[in-house]
Order: structure tokens, then C-alpha cells, then sequence
């Protein structure tokens, strides 16, 4: 019997694309289909910045019908990105673009990149959810506990309620519970070594010349400096430092509800300084300007889950986030996305099939691709750790390369389809063909 009730853990991208696309695939042939997101927040987080969305991630969310609802909302929808240029803190000289456009300057089938703030997202999403028949979404609905009952998936949550389904989809993010408490305990997340610390400014509050177009990596031996536009007007400035920090001084940092007012100032302060040292020596004047202003720097520890994890056990399967959680490079929410798509068509197509045979043939389809950018990921991201003199003028001399020598790769990423992954009609060729992989992975 295909899954007719199908649990999410989650509320976020991986979560609310994962119920859209399900509908889409499974409700022709399921009539009485119905999906329940379960988030633990009571309403829509607000926090975590600004995101970037790749041509990928725009041509998913396009697909999804979320890119209409974002652009409903005028210059708040996002800032349109051309490419992130890259430029050297120190020197203020210019070191390549990660570009958004073909080499005439267009968008992959008409997408370029795009900023936007992460609740203006959220919002676009919900916004498709809420037309979306058999898609409901619970507010409230921590996760505590897993298990599979005879041929039902049981989730438990911590207001003492549960939940029935045949099927579960955790999409909990880098520290799911899904993962930890059920699908692989032995796989909890792990601290990168490095954080962000952003914030958001008005644009008009900096005086002296904003030396980039949309988006800049403004790369140092302290680490790298975003700044960007997150709106069409481009009124509104977020700014992130990529830096390394010491994962003994993270829990002086939480900014937990209840703390004092006093120790939230003492944080923020602390932050501002930690900025000014790193950037306020920056050969760019609005850099130093943004350091200098008394604006709440906010840290983000940046976690990872090891590549190494698993994804399913019989009932549950893990996606975006959850499964495979990495350094960001302004890619992972594409990432989510594609997971969601694709293993919505994988299902669709092995509807019939037990469940532990179409997680293995989704595994298949996916965990190469992920691997892969796991390891691309984690070598840019350790350019971020301090460093000395030397080594930092070797960066500043090499980057401009590797730049150019990853465009081609870059030009492929961009052209990516989920929908236009071949799914072989035969499952046992699928499932044979993966048997030999996962061998070959663990
Ligand atoms: C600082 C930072 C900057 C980033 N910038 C970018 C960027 O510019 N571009 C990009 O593509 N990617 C970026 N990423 C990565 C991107 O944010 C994630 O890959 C993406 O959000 C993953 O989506 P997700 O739905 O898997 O997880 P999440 O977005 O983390 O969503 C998980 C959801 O599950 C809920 N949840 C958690 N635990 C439970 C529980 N026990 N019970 C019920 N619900 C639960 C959470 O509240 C949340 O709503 C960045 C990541 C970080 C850390």
C-alpha cells in the first residue's frame, strides 16, 4: 500500500518543500493523501539572517510556486545577486566573481541569484501551504522520541501528545532529533570551529562609498567579511563575518531568552570589538564604518553533520539539513530543495515498493552528489581559519585561480534539475545497483 499519512519533523526549507512536492507527486494517485508538518517553535522563527539562493535554489523554489509569492512582495522578496565578487580586505583589491550569469551575462533558464531575509522566505513558503490541500502545518510540536509500532511510525512529542503516520520525513536541521534520538544516535552534530557573526543595518546609515554591486566576500587573514543588499530597493545591508571561534566560548555567547539585559549588552559589545579587531583596518571606508556603528552583532556557531551518517531506518528518512548539514557556501538550501524533489518523484514512482527499498533507491540518487559537496565545502571553509602574514598573502595571491579554474563546475552546479533526474522505472535495477554503493560507502 503507498503511504497515505506522512509525518515531517520540521517547519523549514527541507520540511515545507518536501509536504509541497509530495502533494504534487503523490495526491493524483493518493486522494486521501495527508501530510502534518511538525514544527517546535509556536510560530515562525525570525531569526538567522539573510540567505543567499542560488540559480538552483531560485528554479526549485520556482517549480514549488514559492519564487510568485516572493516576488508578491515587492522590494522585500529579495535583492537580485549577479555574483558574489570577491575582494582583499587589506588591499581593497578586487579578486574574481562567483557569478550567478552565463558568461553573456544571463541567468541559468532566466535565474540568477537572490538575497533574501530568511523570514521573508518563510513567509513565501507558508504562503504556498497554506493553498495546498492536504498539507497542514502544527505549530508547537517538539520532537522527543521516535519508533516504529508494527507497520506505523510513532512520534512523541514533549507537550506529552503524539503522532501516527506511515511514514516520517526528518527535517529538523543540523541537530535534528530525528537523527540523534532514532534514525543514527551515534551521529550527533559537530561544531565546525568557525561561526558567523551578523547583523543587519540600514543602507543610508553608511556615509562613506559601498564599493560593490550586490553581494562581496571581502576575504582577510581574520577570516571574511559578506556584505550584501537584501532587498530590490537596496535599502537594507546584511553583513556576516565567516571567522574562526573557539567552541569553549560558545555558551558565554548564547543569546538565551531570560538572560539579563545586562549580559546580552555585554555580549553585543563583546562582538563589536571582536569585529572592529578583525575588519576595522579594512582598506575599504564603508567596511571600517560598519565595524565602528553600534549595531547587535549576533554569533551563529556554524555545525556540521558527518558525512558518514545514516539517512534512514525502516519508517524514517532524514533530509536536507538533518542528513547532511555542511559548511555553508551559499548552496546547502538548494541542497534541501533538491532533496525534497527528488525523493518526492522517488516515491511517487515506487509508491508500491516496501519503504526501506525506495529510501535505498533515493539514497542511490543522491548521496554521491552530497559527499562530494561535503568535501568542497569543508576545503573553502577552512580558508576562513586565522592566520599569519604569509599565509594570508598566499590566499589573497591563489584565490583569483581558484576562482576562474572553478567556474566550469560552478556553470554545471547551476544548470541542475530535480526534476529531470532520471528515475529508472525498474526498482530492482535501483535497488541492486545502490545495495553495491552503500557497500561501498560505510
Ligand atoms: C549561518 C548560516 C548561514 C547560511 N547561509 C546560507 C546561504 O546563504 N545560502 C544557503 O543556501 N544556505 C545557507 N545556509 C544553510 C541553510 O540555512 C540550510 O542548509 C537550510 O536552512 C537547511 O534547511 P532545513 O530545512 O534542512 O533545516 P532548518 O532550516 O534548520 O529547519 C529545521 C526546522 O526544524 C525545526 N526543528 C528542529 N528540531 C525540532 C524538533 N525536535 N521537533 C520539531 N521541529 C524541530 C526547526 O525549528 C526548524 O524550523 C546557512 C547556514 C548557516 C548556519
Amino acid at each position: 500500500m503507498p503511504p497515505r499519512r506522512i509525518l515531517i519533523v520540521g517547519a523549514g526549507i527541507a520540511g515545507i518543500a518536501s509536504a509541497l512536492a509530495l502533494s504534487r507527486e503523490l495526491a493524483p494517485f493518493i486522494p486521501d493523501l495527508q501530510i502534518s508538518i511538525f514544527e517546535r517553535h509556536d510560530v515562525l522563527s525570525t531569526s538567522g539572517g539573510a540567505i543567499n539562493l542560488t540559480p538552483v535554489a531560485q528554479r526549485h523554489l520556482d517549480q514549488l510556486g514559492v519564487l510568485a509569492e516572493l516576488d508578491k512582495m515587492g522590494p522585500q522578496g529579495g535583492a537580485d545577486i549577479d555574483g558574489i565578487e570577491m575582494f582583499s580586505s587589506r588591499s581593497g583589491k578586487p579578486m574574481g566573481t562567483v557569478s550567478f550569469t552565463d558568461r553573456n551575462g544571463n541567468g541559468y533558464d532566466g535565474y540568477k541569484g537572490r538575497r533574501v531575509m530568511r523570514i521573508i522566505l518563510s513567509v513565501a513558503l507558508m504562503a504556498v501551504v497554506k493553498r495546498t490541500k492536504n498539507v497542514e502545518i502544527v505549530y508547537g510540536k517538539k520532537l522527543v522520541k521516535g519508533e516504529q509500532k508494527d507497520d506505523r511510525a510513532v512520534l512523541h512529542f514533549q507537550d506529552g501528545t503524539f503522532a501516527e503516520g506511515d511514514l516520517v520525513l526528518g527535517c529538523d536541521g543540523v541537530h535534528s532529533a530525528t537523527r540523534t534520538l532514532w534514525v543514527d544516535p551515534t551521529c550527533p552534530s559537530e561544531y565546525t570551529g568557525i561561526s558567523f557573526v551578523q547583523t543587519a543595518l540600514s543602507a543610508a546609515s553608511i556615509k562613506s562609498p559601498i564599493h560593490f554591486r550586490g553581494t562581496a566576500m571581502n576575504v582577510s587573514r581574520h577570516g571574511s567579511l559578506l556584505t550584501s543588499y537584501c532587498d530590490r530597493d537596496r535599502e537594507e545591508l546584511f553583513v556576516a563575518a565567516i571567522v574562526e571561534f573557539d567552541e569553549e566560548l560558545l555558551p558565554f555567547y548564547r543569546l538565551e531568552s531570560g538572560r539579563e539585559w545586562r549580559t546580552k549588552h555585554i555580549i553585543k559589545q563583546t562582538l563589536g570589538e571582536e569585529m572592529r579587531h578583525r575588519f576595522g583596518k579594512s582598506a575599504f571606508p564603508c567596511i571600517r564604518e560598519i565595524t565602528n556603528q553600534p549595531t547587535d552583532w549576533m554569533l551563529y556557531p556554524v555545525y556540521q553533520v558527518p558525512p558518514k551518517a545514516r539517512w534512514y531506518n525502516d519508517r524514517a528518512l532524514l533530509l536536507g539539513d538533518a542528513a547532511h548539514a555542511m559548511p555553508p557556501r551559499d548552496e546547502s538550501a538548494a541542497y534541501a530543495l533538491d532533496d525534497a524533489i527528488l525523493f518526492a518523484r522517488t516515491l511517487a514512482r515506487y509508491r508500491f515498493e516496501p519503504l526501506p527499498d525506495i529510501f535505498r533507491a533515493y539514497q542511490n540518487l543522491r548521496r554521491e552528489t552530497v559527499n562530494k559537496a561535503f568535501k568542497v565545502s569543508q576545503r573553502m571553509w577552512a580558508k576562513n581559519r586565522d592566520m599569519g602574514m604569509l599565509e594570508g598573502r598566499l590566499k589573497e595571491w591563489t584565490l583569483p585561480r581558484t576562482i576562474r579554474s572553478q567556474r566550469g563546475a560552478r556553470e554545471a552546479a547551476w544548470e541542475f534539475d530535480a526534476t529531470k533526474i532520471d528515475i529508472p522505472f525498474s526498482s530492482e535495477d535501483l535497488v541492486l545497483e545502490s545495495f553495491v554503493k552503500e557497500f561501498s560507502l560505510y
